[in-house]
């Protein structure tokens, strides 16, 4: 049986001041829910706050983003030894506005999954098809191709320390959030790619969906047999709403 996850994903959002608050009403909220994991991934500044404020309570944390080198002369770059020695647990890689701002495809992306595992993150893989790819009939090639970068970089077995998300782009805070079938499809279709690679690592990957998840939605898109649990952005921010898609896991 895999375990229901709720992950939050605050972009470049926070401050220490707000970060506070939001992280105690986090912790006392996440004391009562020990069916399902929670974790925030916040900018980098505010990590050591996290591992301040969560270090005691159920809440993991992590980091949005990570170099794919161990070291060097990369001015303004942060490697995964440095998220772990800030007691990160998870980092996101490939979220769709690293790929479509930065200009990341998916062998940098794969690069960066290997680089957190060296250094012991669990990489959450983001995958997911832009609306125009989604009207071409093109998702599951899309998908197919994020994910087939990953695996024949690090192999299949990788999978077993991993998280794959499923964000389909034009859900991504437009506030239309995919339909819990449009969602279970691809949820599917993923899980039997991996599937065709090792039965078992399929079973137990954990495959969150992000795109405008809210408290109101997240109970049915949650039920779904492949769907187990969210990336959440914007809703992330606020404790009541987050804490109650957590209630949804
Ligand atoms: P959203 O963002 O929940 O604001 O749509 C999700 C994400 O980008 O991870």
């Amino acid at each position: 049986m895999r375990r229901k996850m709720v992950v939050g994903n605050w972009k470049m959002h926070g401050s220490l001041v707000q970060n506070e608050s939001l992280l105690s009403a986090l912790k006392s909220g996440a004391a009562q829910l020990s069916h399902v994991d929670i974790a925030v991934c916040a900018p980098f500044p505010y990590l050591a706050q996290l591992q301040q404020q969560l270090s005691a309570s159920s809440v993991k944390w992590g980091a949005q983003d990570v170099h794919q080198l161990e070291k060097g002369a990369f001015t303004g770059e942060v490697s995964a030894a440095m998220l772990a020695d800030f007691g990160c647990t998870y980092v996101i890689v490939g979220h769709s506005e690293r790929r479509s701002i930065y200009g990341e495809d998916s062998r940098l992306v794969a690069e960066k999954f290997s680089a957190a595992q060296q250094a012991g993150l669990i990489p959450i893989l983001c995958v997911g098809e832009t609306l125009q790819q989604r009207e071409s009939g093109e998702t599951e090639a899309v998908v197919a191709e994020q994910l087939d970068a990953v695996i024949a970089l690090v192999g299949v077995q990788a999978l077993r320390k991993a998280v794959v998300a499923y964000e389909p782009v034009w859900a991504i805070g437009t506030g239309k959030t995919a339909s819990p079938d449009q969602a279970q499809s691809v949820h599917a279709f993923i899980r039997q790619r991996v599937a065709g690679h090792d039965e078992q690592v399929a079973q137990g990957l954990v495959i969150l969906y992000g795109g405008s998840v809210k408290a109101a939605n997240a109970p049915e898109l949650f039920a779904k047999a492949d769907i187990d649990g969210g990336l959440i952005g914007g809703a992330a921010l606020v404790a009541e709403e987050f804490l109650g898609i957590c209630r949804a896991g």
